[in-house]
């Protein structure tokens, strides 16, 4: 009676939902104290006072009413003068599309680029979400092995097809944390480059980038800046700590093959879906932040106390570089298994399975502080569990 293949989707579990929910009804049973829940990339540090400064700003002038579909054009051309300014990117602000945080724009994207049967080389681990948002636009999610959780160019190399239409990165990436180089980056643009000239099309690089600003070392490179057919897409969720109020934006390169057609697709697709006008208030609060973020100084902080004491513990995991998640080695070959046995502890730990990679699990640390402190007794007994 009703589509199957979404009441399917509605009703398959999530494995983060499922441990979060979880977790909330520990704590309404027993308290806050039940579980150490680091399940979900919620993000815990506040805005910056700059957004709650802006926004009263804005709530007080009053204007709610639509904007065009791909958004305000002045905040159209502050995202592309930010563009100029942080990456040297001549970008238009005809190529600016505001969307309702990173999501949309994934979905945005994939319709207005893929057609039926183009593959998409993603490497692993990644997003789950990615293969639902694929598969909606008739593409196939090609998972390609990463070296230590870096681009592995060889088995890039070797997963490009006829069919490939687009390479996908994420970088500060979840689940691992690691952020690539330039030097990362530039071998993929050259690899990419080798194999355009094999095609009628160039292959396209997207760049989800929803945790740009939360990095602990060198600062995120931008890809435009190394390959012209290259489309980011943005989000406010993490970097303002707004996930819950969803805005966000597709920015196409103007050096982008056709790039005033894949616009006019994007403005499509955007159309197809519902997701025109993202909300206007937050459109503008958002722009008055461009690059600035929540403090990120208390994830390094949470990062140092918790990788410190799990290596001293002898765990081991990715390089974390940035986004707030470590991704640790299980203690056995079965995530699953070892996710459980951590839940049956207190503990709350995503299985690697959903992100398309098996024997880890995925530590959010956007958590206070004191969750950490009380987790690592926890995380003690554990491992001596394993140890017996
Ligand atoms: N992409 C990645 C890699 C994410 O981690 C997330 C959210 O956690 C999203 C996209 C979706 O972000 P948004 O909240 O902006 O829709």
């Amino acid at each position: 009676m009703f589509n199957e293949s979404m009441v399917k989707r509605g009703t398959e579990r999530s494995v983060i939902r499922e441990l979060f929910e979880y977790g909330n009804a520990r704590k309404a049973e027993l308290g806050e104290e039940a579980v150490c829940d680091f399940s979900i990339g919620n993000p815990s540090v506040p805005p910056p006072p700059e957004f709650a400064a802006a926004l009263r700003e804005v709530t007080e002038r009053g204007e709610h009413g639509y904007s065009s579909a791909a958004g305000l054009p002045e905040v159209r051309a502050a995202v592309a003068e930010y563009f100029r300014t942080a990456f040297g990117i001549p970008m238009s602000a005809s190529l600016v599309y505001m969307t309702c945080g990173a999501a949309a724009s994934l979905v945005i994207l994939f319709s207005a680029a893929l057609r039926e049967g183009d593959e998409v080389l993603v490497p692993a681990p990644y997003f789950p979400e990615y293969a639902v948002f694929l598969e909606q636009a008739g593409a196939k999610l090609v998972p390609v092995p990463t070296k230590d959780f870096r681009l592995d160019l060889s088995a890039l190399r070797a997963a490009v097809t006829d069919r490939t239409r687009a390479v996908l990165i994420n970088s500060p990436n979840n689940p691992t944390g690691v952020v690539y180089t330039a030097e990362e980056l530039r071998g993929l643009a050259r690899l990419l480059e080798e194999e355009d000239r094999k095609k009628a099309d160039p292959i396209l690089l997207i760049s989800d980038e929803p945790y740009r600003e939360i990095v602990y070392g060198a600062p995120s490179v931008c890809p435009m800046t190394v390959y012209p057919d290259t489309v980011v897409l943005y989000s406010f969720s993490k970097s303002l700590s707004l996930a819950g109020e969803r805005i966000g934006y597709i920015a196409v390169s103007p050096a982008c093959k056709d790039a005033a057609t894949l616009f006019d697709a994007v403005c499509g697709a955007g159309r197809y879906h519902g997701y025109i006008c993202a909300p206007v208030t937050f459109q503008r609060a958002a722009a008055a932040c461009l690059g600035r973020s929540a403090d990120v100084s208390v994830y390094r902080a949470n990062r140092d106390l918790l990788m410190g004491a799990l290596s001293d513990m002898g765990y081991s995991f990715a390089p974390a570089e940035g986004a707030f998640y470590l991704f640790m080695k299980a203690l056995e070959e079965d995530d699953e298994a070892f996710s459980e046995r951590a839940k049956s502890l207190g503990l709350l730990l995503v299985p690697s399975k959903s992100f398309g990679c098996r024997g880890y699990v995925r530590v959010s640390y956007c958590v206070p502080r004191e969750v950490i402190e009380r987790s690592l007794p926890l995380f003690r007994a554990l491992m001596a569990a394993y140890r017996a």
